[in-house]
């Protein structure tokens, strides 16, 4: 590979739909690859095709780089372009390399402008996928324009990268195939041969290449709302088809600049693995201060704060009891929606017979939850997970644990899976905790 000459390295994305997770490894590799040799990367919005580019979806594409820290040194718009293209095909046709034509039986009256191919051989070595030779000779003489104003896309793409000087085309294998006819028309013009690497497609987890079709394929900025944080999206998608060739999993935008190599891209495509990624997040919200947690699943209790015993002191005894179950935002919605959290704020319905451990009886259970009121009411000092098992574990051990533990918890959570009663003591505080298992006791003596 020559690295001489100035890295130059564009990511050129069509703004006719929301920026997806694909455009994202692109640009990764693209933005990777330039800042690994000092280079320059730039982003062209190529929005020539009118009708379906949206100004819109070009905003999605550069906030979507933005919050990932993808940020480029140029930018540039085709449809800004036109004046300079039509120069180009102008040349093209003053040199005998195109020229205006028929544009086919079916529209004989719409003229177009054609490439005149030259028929040869073209190779280049790709630096993925190794050499590679195609015969031009069944392109026949392609088109290059509809017209002098409205050129197509594979002369806009030779133009610029000529023009901006883009020495590595690293972009999708799903281009493979329009390369010939790019190198074809840059030829004719006399740029410099760029060099080449054709990124693998990503596979589904479930076999065959990630199609639009796959859950997996969203717009990115909606695994930021379900709770990805950029740098676990980054460190992700680098790692699918590549890898620093040590056991290294976790590494920063900083790390992955220094060691990018793309000869060692893997020539199969790598998967999108969910797992995975949620794995890696979890890693990233490891380094969250207590407040930055609070901070990023706080949107999801607007409605919880109107419950009656939300305060703040209850967010931050619960929040380490979130944390640890959090590997992104939707797994905090789920403990949610499913009222896993309820019992934090509100005083749970308690089911008279399924307070009752399996091995005791509703009388035995007045009595274990009479005397852990009576321990708890007489407790004095701080009462934390540690402090609250010390005081009842004695009792638990004489009376058998589960006959005193499990209708304690349910007096406190109402429910069959829920932490430890001793941190559900600890978080929910003396009084609160009191007042559930009085409440648990009318319960048990009205039945
Ligand atoms: N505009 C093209 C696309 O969105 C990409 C062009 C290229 O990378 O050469 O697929």
């Amino acid at each position: 590979m020559n690295t001489e000459k100035k890295i130059i390295t564009r990511m050129a994305p069509s703004p006719t739909g929301k920026f997806h997770i694909g455009g994202v490894r692109s640009t990764l590799f693209n933005y990777l690859f330039a800042r690994h040799y000092g280079g320059q990367f730039i982003v062209r919005s190529e929005d020539t095709d009118k009708e379906r580019s949206k100004p819109e979806y070009e905003k999605n594409m550069l906030d979507t780089l933005q919050w990932l820290g993808l940020e480029h040194d140029a930018f540039y718009r085709q449809s800004e372009r036109t004046e300079i293209y039509k120069e180009y095909i102008q040349k093209l046709i003053d040199s005998g390399h195109a020229y205006a034509a028929e544009a086919s039986n079916e529209n004989p009256n719409m003229s177009v402008i054609r490439f005149k191919n030259p028929n040869t051989k073209i190779k280049f070595t790709d630096l993925i996928l190794g050499d590679i030779e195609f015969d031009t000779t069944e392109l026949g003489d392609f088109v290059i324009a509809r017209n002098m104003e409205t050129p197509i896309y594979h002369l806009t793409v030779v133009v610029d990268d000529g023009l901006m000087e883009v020495s590595h085309i690293l972009r999708g294998q799903e281009h493979i195939n329009n390369t010939p006819r790019q190198i074809l028309i840059l030829e004719a013009l006399g740029f410099d041969r760029p060099e080449y690497a054709h990124i693998p497609l990503i596979m589904s987890p479930r076999g065959g290449k990630l199609s639009k079709r796959d859950p997996e394929v969203i717009p990115a900025f909606e695994y930021k709302d379900q709770g990805i944080l950029a740098p676990a999206l980054i460190n992700f998608m680098a790692f699918i088809g590549w890898n620093p060739g040590d056991d290294r999993e976790i590494m920063s935008m900083a790390e992955l600049v220094e060691v990018f190599d793309i000869n060692k891209v893997q020539k199969g495509g790598g998967a999108f693995n969910i797992e995975k990624l949620h794995w890696i997040n979890k890693q990233y919200l490891n380094l969250l201060s207590e407040n930055e947690f609070k901070d990023y699943i706080d949107p999801l209790f607007s409605e919880l704060k109107s419950a009656p015993f939300y305060s703040s002191e209850m967010m931050d005894k619960i929040t380490p009891i979130i944390r640890e179950r959090t590997q992104h935002l939707l797994d905090v919605q789920n403990m949610i929606t499913d009222g896993e959290l309820d019992y934090y704020f509100v005083q749970p319905e308690i089911d008279s017979e399924k307070i009752v451990w399996k091995n005791d009886t509703r009388e035995g259970t007045i009595v274990h939850l009479e005397k852990a009121l009576e321990i708890i009411s007489s407790f004095d000092g701080e009462l934390t997970v540690a402090s609250a098992k010390a005081a009842l574990w004695d009792y638990a051990e004489e009376v058998g644990k589960g006959n005193l533990l499990w209708p304690i918890r349910f007096a406190l959570s109402g429910r069959d899976k829920s932490p430890d009663p001793f941190t559900l003591i600890a978080t929910l505080g003396q009084t609160i905790s009191l007042q559930r298992i009085e409440y648990a006791l009318v319960e048990l003596k009205k039945a």
